[in-house]
């Protein structure tokens, strides 16, 4: 992990760069002398803080502020203003438009490093906290509150959208015979068969137990039906060895669903669940269809 935080520092006095660049001298620390450049770099670099002069020309440090929180990559960063006017109303609008805090021209070494430093802090926990309340804890995949939220999004912005439905045959067997330990392993294995096997773009949770979703974006439901079929097919390739000798095996059923014009999330991932009761009795191991196209 990269230990130094990267820090923009955006301002079009070159001298203030410099004073900056020295004070800052124990973090990395990458410089845009405008806005334009400055929405450039953030894209660049994978920026933890930002200095960000309110007053330049063109384009002033509340617009790209403004932009900035706009954006789903960059509206967590926090900015710091830097800002000769310390009125009531260049703050308020600061603090309005998304600002965290800000520091004050001339610098205060010890104010502006005590600030940068408490906002990377928290920033950072921030971050993780987020990381621990969306992912499953054993898999580190999305879990199911983060699952709703993401597929809420998906369904209104996506024309063609699949809810995949997909549960580990017989696991109750397997934590009877072989204990939880091991059919912890089994899900592990289960989910890097799967991760390794999916779009990037894909969203994959363990909705809880035994049981994982996924939602695929596509416009080509038979490639949606291989990918599928061709995960399954891997899962039941794997195995894991219990006790130095046995070797286990273990497959997946899947139910899969194409997206309606009037579904909700709830009703697209209800038929889901309805294919995967159809792949269950049909035997498992398998992917069953709801409304799909023929
Ligand atoms: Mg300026």
């Amino acid at each position: 992990m990269d230990t130094k935080p990267t820090i923009l520092v955006v301002d079009d006095t070159k001298e203030n760069i410099n004073i900056l660049l020295s004070l800052l001298k124990d973090y990395d620390v990458v410089v845009a002398l405008n806005g334009e450049k400055a929405l450039k770099m953030v894209e660049k670099y994978d920026v933890d803080l930002i200095l960000l002069d309110i007053v330049m020309p063109q384009m002033s440090g509340y617009e790209v502020c403004e932009e900035l929180k706009g954006k789903i990559q960059t509206k967590k960063i926090p900015i710091l203003f830097i800002t000769a006017n310390t009125d009531d109303a260049s703050i308020e609008k600061a603090f309005k438009l998304g600002g965290v805090d800000y520091v004050t021209k001339p610098f205060r070494p010890i104010e502006l490093l005590a600030r940068v430093k408490t906002h990377l802090e928290l920033s950072n926990t921030l971050k993780k906290l987020e990381y621990a309340a969306t992912r499953d804890g054993m898999t580190g995949i999305y879990n199911r509150a983060k699952f709703f939220e993401l597929g809420q999004t998906l369904l209104r912005s996506q024309k063609n959208l699949f809810a995949v439905m997909i549960d580990i045959d017989n696991f109750k067997n397997i934590n009877d015979s072989y204990g939880h330990p091991f059919g912890d392993k089994v899900i592990k294995k289960v989910v890097n068969t799967i991760r390794n096997n999916i779009h990037e773009d894909t969203i994959l949770a363990r909705l809880g137990g035994e049981e994982f979703a996924l939602l695929i974006q596509s416009d080509v439901q038979e490639s949606v039906m291989k990918e599928i079929d061709t995960m399954r097919h891997l899962v039941s390739q794997e195995e894991e060895i219990f006790a130095n000798d046995v070797i286990v095996k273990f497959t997946i059923s899947n139910g899969v669903a194409t997206k309606n014009e009037n579904d909700t999330l709830d009703s697209l991932m209800k038929r889901a669940d309805e294919a995967l009761y159809d792949a269950k009795k049909s035997g498992r191991n398998k992917v069953c269809y709801k409304n799909f196209r023929v």
